[in-house]
């Protein structure tokens, strides 16, 4: 029984009618690193590809605090309330190095985990943020072949992973908060230029003077940003997840941003740019498994390591003799 229920054809057939122990079972299969589950998750990828959806991916990133999964939880039962199937995926690297996960609070999202229109997902273990992405890319194709229409995926404002969400969404929404200082943090790191909407949260009570305050100091400086090719001009708002105020304008904000790039082309564009970088970045993740897994390699290694650090060889020197030896 056990493996009927795990055959690609059963999955499959589970996943297209929207069965969520199916998704969530192949899901686990593809997140799987053994080899025997390679070939099933490869089938059931190219098969849930092959599947026509019209969804929106939205990427929400922001700092621990600043309200993630309030603001998930309220905008995911508005989406469900009108109808749509949400589904919400994460890529937090950090769970794997840490042992404890930033964003795999079991306790979180507990009313969209409920509902049966939502699918919640944490994020994949991995130990690169590149194998960790590989994994939510993949989940996200799986989710939108069981007709989630809305795909979220959330991440950490700390270190590379806004980067690599930014590169399989459509639409990257970045979540602040007003007076924390961190207003010019995001400037410098250039994740401003990556938002298409910049949400400040906890508009509410005492903070919403300051908030409002925060809205025209992003929206001056979004103005110092080139325009972006997709020819969208990046919008900042206000919101208060607890107090469920802002959040239909943030949706309408994502639905003239689906309908201006649709109409442009650019969508489609991006669809198939960040195709192109998933397998790409798959080849250079795989590359470099193949390198430090091998036996040859770890020793090279250490011989040129041990001759760089004693200062006798250039790194440039050393990499270039590591090559040639490894080659051969
Ligand atoms: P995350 O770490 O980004 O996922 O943040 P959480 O969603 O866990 O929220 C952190 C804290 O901020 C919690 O205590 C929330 O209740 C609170 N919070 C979230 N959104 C709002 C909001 O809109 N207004 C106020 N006043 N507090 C909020």
């Amino acid at each position: 029984l056990r493996e009927q229920a795990l055959s690609v054809d059963h999955l499959v057939d589970g996943i297209f009618k929207g069965d969520k122990t199916a998704l969530a079972r192949a899901i686990t299969l593809v997140e799987s690193s053994a080899q025997e589950h390679l070939q099933k998750a490869e089938a059931i990828i190219e098969k849930c590809l092959s599947k026509k959806s019209h969804s929106v991916r939205i990427g929400i990133t922001g700092v621990p605090g600043v309200g993630k999964s309030t603001f998930i939880e309220v905008f995911g039962k508005m989406l469900t309330e009108k109808g749509k199937k949400v589904a919400v995926l994460a890529v937090d690297p950090s769970s794997s190095l840490s042992k404890g996960s930033i964003l795999g609070d079991k306790t979180r999202m507990q009313t969209l985990a409920r509902d049966p229109n939502a699918f919640i997902r944490p994020s994949p273990a991995g130990d690169s943020l590149g194998g960790v992405a590989q994994k939510t890319r993949e989940a996200m194709i799986l989710c939108e072949a069981a007709g989630h229409d809305i795909i979220l995926v959330e991440t950490v404002g700390v270190g590379q992973s806004e980067t690599a969400v930014h590169g399989m969404v459509d639409f990257f929404l970045l979540l602040k908060l007003a007076g924390s200082g961190d207003e010019l943090q995001g400037i410098k790191r250039g994740i401003i230029e990556m938002a298409d909407a910049i949400v400040i949260n906890k508009a509410d009570g005492p903070n919403e003077e300051q908030a409002n305050w925060a809205k025209t100091e992003f929206t001056r400086a979004l103005h110092l940003y080139p325009p972006k090719k997709n020819e969208w001009t990046p919008k900042v708002l206000t919101c208060s997840a607890t107090e469920n105020k802002g959040i239909i304008e943030i949706w309408q904000l994502i639905k003239d941003f689906v309908a201006l790039t649709k109409q442009n082309g650019s969508f489609v564009d991006n669809r198939v740019r960040q195709r192109k970088n998933w397998f790409l970045q798959g080849v250079d993740e795989h590359l470099k498994r193949q390198f430090y897994s091998g036996q040859s390699s770890k020793s090279l290694l250490k011989k040129y390591l041990s001759m760089v650090e004693k200062g006798k060889m250039a790194p440039s020197h050393a990499i270039r003799k590591l090559f040639a030896e490894y080659r051969q």
